[in-house]
């Protein structure tokens, strides 16, 4: 029985490579020098697995900015728009044209629009969206290669001869791409023969294994994509290549008849993210295939109870034998890389946790006590994971009792919008197509110094607080000279919208490198949800309430939603997630209960993550839109008519979640539209939007200041799709990655565009 591992994390446990990328990209060091050391980390990267215990290596996982941007260079389908500058092919510098592919410019090389960039199934890891198109990948100039990922074979061989390539199959390929203005599924024969070539050469460099990922038959794939799926496996000639499908985020119990009848030599399954009844699937699938397990969570950081998992494996073991392997559900690259380097947590909770490299040892564990039919060893491991479940620290008995006392009323607000606008209207007297921001300004370096002065205590807490209440005042001043109507605090104090409410909530805790790429070089490190959830104190009170006493007009008070602040922690694995959820809404409705208190009169509940939450298969999507938006509506319910909740989401793509956006009731939505240029509001003919809307009305992304008449115009187009009565002006997201300069012209332009349309067509 064999341990195989789907991926690994490629940043390294110090965020070597993002440092290494980032000196790359400034100039700081050579491309021989950037090259070697990425070939340097991915030597440790597999040393590590291989020390831990894994057998067989995985190769091609590595990238340095993503691995669905490599396949798109391996099977040569990069748009012509990056190339065409380059005078002949043999001069093309291949790794820049990864990074203008990913980037929209590298050190050499032209600068062009980059690929777009979207989120990886349900997680927060970002790939670089392939543009395909008949013409491309029909394109016989472009072809595939694969040195890079044969040279990187060979050097695995250093480590260890058992090796398999990794690989994203040509049906996720394709799902993942955009094709534009034609059939998707109509370009899957020229993409198969690219395929049939890597296979080719794979076969010829004696590669054994070959784990070809298609996680898209997570999703309920239609009766075409079904279809195309079996042709294409069926065309594919393997020679003597071995095929192991590999699915992960979700079950595949739906897809087992497709599967079963087709050339494979082995499956993953993913034993964690569903509730899969695994041993039926085995047995309906061939009986000499490899089945590879997924039994160790390979997207959290919990220690696994190897105990219950060894009794559900060994009846497994004992029918499978050889042909069973076992691994992590999905690739690693979604866990922080190696507990050993945290030493700020307690002892106790070091032992509830475990990151890549320990799960790699968790996989080893596992297998020796299998192969030995002696699980000693196992219970004595799990006795930390089985004490995390029943330990004080993370149960809080008058939370658990708030969640299962609440009731239908507590869901939603007094009156319904159209009173609450009235009342609204009269408290805050705002002019028609009020103007105002989305949260932040812009983070200089003195106000990153502060804050970092005072977590290295070397300033305390009352010089901590007049620094940023000097920052504070200075945005006040600010919005009142550029003329906004609502304005916001500026989020001064806030380094991460999500760590600072964590930071201040009981139950969750916080790592010093537990760091998860979330695209290219950028890495977050997730909060830890791991016990039941309640505000130690207000949260945002002393910062909004000084905010207000400097000014006459409204000050918005800034909180981030129960729904994102799930999405983007590590969340406990023994409450469901909705459950998780109700108690940080619970958190959040007590610091809005305290601002109206307090006298506040606007308040924002950022919901950023709704959409990313949606599970895999689209036939869950709404139960969990149901508890999601329940959820943002607990928070908010407690707001009286006269309280103005709003909400701001920065996607575009929403037709598919419109009813749920529209059930959040917040009385204001403001969301990006600026780049679709009002795209988003199509969604609207469908379905009205029925309460404030302020679709952003410039791109905060780029440093350019918009025009006047851009504005108008585009504020022209949203009035036909809302009615300026329910029209706001504001900028498609928040301000903090800003510089002053061009956010004061900018915001200077849009109140001047406002007063403008205003006055155009009353
Ligand atoms: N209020 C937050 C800000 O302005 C919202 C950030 C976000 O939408 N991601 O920064
Ligand atoms: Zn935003």
């Amino acid at each position: 029985m064999q341990i195989h591992n789907l991926g690994f994390p490629r940043i390294g446990a110090k965020r070597e490579l993002k440092f290494s990328l980032e000196k790359y990209w400034r100039g700081d060091i050579s491309q021989a020098q950037f090259l070697a050391q990425s070939k340097e980390r991915r030597h440790s990267n597999w040393k590590i697995q291989h020390e831990a215990g894994v057998d067989i290596l995985p190769v091609g996982d590595f990238a340095h900015y993503d691995h669905v941007l490599n396949t798109t260079l391996l099977l040569g389908l990069v748009p012509d728009r990056f190339t065409s500058h380059e005078k002949s092919e043999h001069h093309v510098n291949s790794l820049d044209l990864e990074f203008r592919v990913a980037r929209g410019q590298a050190p050499t090389g032209c600068q062009c629009a980059a690929s777009d960039m979207t989120k990886w199934f349900n997680t927060n890891y970002h790939y670089i969206v392939p543009e395909l198109s008949s013409k491309l990948v029909n394109n016989i100039k472009t072809e595939v290669n694969l040195t890079a990922l044969l040279n990187q074979f060979s050097d695995a061989q250093q480590v260890s001869d058992n090796r398999k390539v990794v690989l994203i199959g040509p049906l996720t390929y394709l799902h993942l791409s955009v094709v534009e203005n034609e059939d998707k599924l109509a370009l899957l024969p020229a993409l198969l023969a690219r395929y049939q070539q890597v296979f080719n050469q794979l076969s010829v460099a004696e590669v054994e294994w070959l784990q070809i990922d298609e996680p898209i038959l997570g999703l309920e794939l239609d009766s075409r994509w079904q279809e195309a799926f079996k042709q294409a496996y069926l065309t594919l000639e393997k020679g003597v290549l071995k095929l192991l499908l590999t699915t992960y985020f979700a079950s595949i119990d739906h897809h087992v008849d497709l599967i079963k009848t087709l050339p494979f030599d082995g499956i993953h399954l993913d034993t964690i993210a569903e509730n899969t009844d695994v041993a039926s699937i085995i047995n309906k699938l061939p009986i000499d295939w490899i089945i590879s397990l997924g039994v160790i969570n390979g997207r959290n950081i919990w220690k696994t109870d190897l105990a219950s998992v060894f009794e559900k494996i060994q009846p497994l073991y004992n029918q499978l034998g050889q042909r069973l392997w076992l691994a992590p559900s999905c690739s690693l690259l979604h866990s922080p890389v190696d507990l050993a380097q945290e030493h700020l947590l307690d002892e106790e909770f070091t032992s509830w946790l475990a990151f890549a490299k320990q799960k790699c040892q968790e996989l080893k564990l596992l297998k020796q006590a299998l192969v030995s039919n002696d699980n000693d060893q196992l219970i004595c491991y799990s006795s930390d994971a089985r004490a995390r479940g029943i330990s004080k620290r993370i149960n809080d008995q008058a939370v658990q009792r708030r969640v299962s006392n609440l009731t239908a009323t507590d869901y939603q607000r007094d009156e319904k919008f159209e009173q609450r606008k009235q009342v609204q209207n009269a408290a805050l007297n705002l002019p028609i197509l009020p103007t105002t921001t989305i949260g932040s300004f812009p983070q200089t370096g003195d106000i990153r110094e502060v804050r970092a002065k005072w977590r290295r205590k070397e300033i305390n807490e009352q010089t901590y607080q007049t620094l940023i209440q000097t920052e504070i005042k200075a945005a006040i001043e600010r919005q009142e000279a550029i003329g906004l109507d609502v304005l916001v605090h500026g989020e001064a104090e806030r380094n991460d919208m999500v760590e600072y409410f964590g930071e201040l909530l009981e139950g969750v805790a916080f790592t010093q490198f537990a760091w998860v790429q979330s695209y290219g070089s950028r890495c977050v490190k997730p909060p830890i949800i791991f016990g039941d959830i309640s505000r130690k104190q207000a949260m945002t009170l002393e910062w909004i309430s000084y905010a207000q006493s400097l000014t006459s007009k409204p000050v918005k008070a800034m909180l981030t939603g129960p729904v994102t602040i799930l999405a983007w922690s590590f969340v406990r694995d023994d409450l469901s997630r909705e459950q998780v959820t109700k108690q940080i809404a619970l958190a959040i409705s007590d610091e809005v209960e305290d601002l109206i208190a307090n006298g506040t009169q606007i308040i924002q509940i950022d919901e950023p993550a709704i959409r990313e939450g949606m599970p895999i298969k689209q036939s869950q999507w709404q139960y969990y839109l149901d508890w999601a938006t329940a959820s943002f509506c607990l928070s908010a319910a407690k707001a009286p008519s006269k309280t103005q909740i709003h909400t701001h989401m920065c996607y575009s793509e929403f037709n598919d979640i419109l009813p749920a956006i529209i059930a959040l009731d917040a009385d204001v939505l403001t969301v990006e539209t600026s780049r679709s240029n009002m795209a988003l509001l199509n969604a609207f003919e469908q379905q009205a939007y029925p309460n404030d809307l302020g679709p952003g009305v410039y791109d905060i992304h780029s440093p350019n200041v918009p025009s006047v008449e851009w504005m108008v115009n585009l504020l022209e187009k949203a009035q036909r799709y809302i009615p300026r009565e329910r029209l706001w002006v504001n900028p498609d997201c928040g301000l903090k990655t800003r510089a002053w300069a061009e956010t004061k012209l900018a915001l200077e332009n849009m109140v001047q565009a406002a007063k403008q349309f205003r006055v155009n067509d009353s």
